[in-house]
Formats: C-alpha cells, structure tokens, sequence
C-alpha cells in the first residue's frame, strides 16, 4: 500500500484527536494545515470539529477559502467532522449564508439544542465498519436534506448524520473522540482509492 499525506486543517478544533489517531494508520503522513501551501502537499483533507464560524472566518483570513474550494472541486478528497461538516454544506438551514458551499447537504447548526447538547451512541454503519461503533455528539448538526448524488451513511433516531458525496464524507459526530478508528480507515481508503493506489 503507498503512503498518503492527509492534511488537518489545523486553525481551531479537535486537530490534535485526528493526528493522534491518524497516526496508528499504517502508510499516513499528517499535515497541520495553516498555509496554502501546505494544502497542495496533502493528498486528502480533514476539517476538523470546532466553531464552524469561527473557522470559517480564519479560512478568509488565513487564505486558505479559495484554494481550499478549488481542490475539493476539483476532487480532492475531503472530510468534515461536525463544524467541519457544516463548513462542506451547500445551505445552513439556520444561518444566512453557507461557507464552502462544495457538498449538496442542507444542515441544521446546533440541531439538538441544549437538552442534549452532547450525547453519546452507537450505530452500525455497514458502509464503514463490520460491528457497532461509539458515536459521540457535542453540539452537533444534522442533515436535513441531502442531494441526489448523496449517499446517506447512518441516521440516528432518523436524522442523517452521516453522508458521502463522490469525494466528500460529512459526519455530524466526533470519532477521533473515540479510540474506534473505522472512519480515519475509511477515509484513508478514500484517499489512496483517489491516487489511484
Ligand atoms: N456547534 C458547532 C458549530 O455550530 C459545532 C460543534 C462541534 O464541532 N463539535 O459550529
């Protein structure tokens, strides 16, 4: 198996959780990601969990929005765990404005509202691993429409909170909160499948 270098956008969030467990994936190199440069040195990119403003703003001011937008259109495969699913999401159903706009999901911010804030459960997900694995929300979104090119990947009491497009997986859930490491594999499998490995 070749390697890949997969990227963390590293400008605030779970950064450090994703290398962590990015790193007992044999073949992976991981990139912080701060600088446009260091977007064109990875082969895959993770937006990590966070405050999807608060990134979304330091992308514009990083400079990072615009080749960050051009690679994932252009293919490039990408992954955003809660924050960073809402930064993919063509419309934020409770916000006046989307950020990337890349991946055709419509995402409700905040969407358990402060009852259940934060939760855990688990799920089968037969896409992405054989058993059951843990899925932890911490103000989560969810999906509350996908497009036709979107395959719905788990729901949890019906709402979507999993989904891929082409290139582009969104999770509503944290799973480099958990020592459960099905989807960093998944998505690494995404990343050498897309050079072709
Ligand atoms: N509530 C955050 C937001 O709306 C996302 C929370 C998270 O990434 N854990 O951006």
């Amino acid at each position: 198996m070749n390697n890949v270098t997969i990227g963390i956008l590293a400008l605030q969030g779970s950064v450090i959780e994703h290398r962590s467990r990015l790193e007992q994936i044999a073949g992976v190199t991981v990139v912080e990601v701060k600088k446009t440069e260091e977007i064109d040195r990875v082969d895959g990119i993770i937006l990590p969990g966070g405050e999807s403003t608060t990134i979304g703003k330091l992308l514009r001011e990083f400079g990072l929005f615009a080749p960050l937008k051009a690679r994932i259109e252009a293919g490039m495969p990408v992954w955003g765990t809660c924050a960073g699913l809402i930064l993919l999401a063509k419309e934020i159903v409770n916000e006046p404005a989307p950020h990337l706009a890349v991946m055709d999901i419509a995402v409700r911010r905040n969407a358990y509202g402060s009852q259940l804030d934060s939760f855990a459960t688990r799920a089968a997900i037969p896409e992405v691993a054989k058993e059951e694995i843990p899925l932890v929300f911490i103000r989560a979104p969810w999906i509350e429409r996908v497009g036709q090119d979107v395959t719905v990947l788990c729901r949890v009491d019906g709402q979507i909170v999993a989904a891929r497009q082409g290139n582009m997986l969104a999770t509503s859930f944290h799973p480099e909160l958990t020592a459960d490491l099905s989807f960093h594999g998944y998505f690494v499998n995404m990343v050498q499948e897309s050079r072709g490995n």
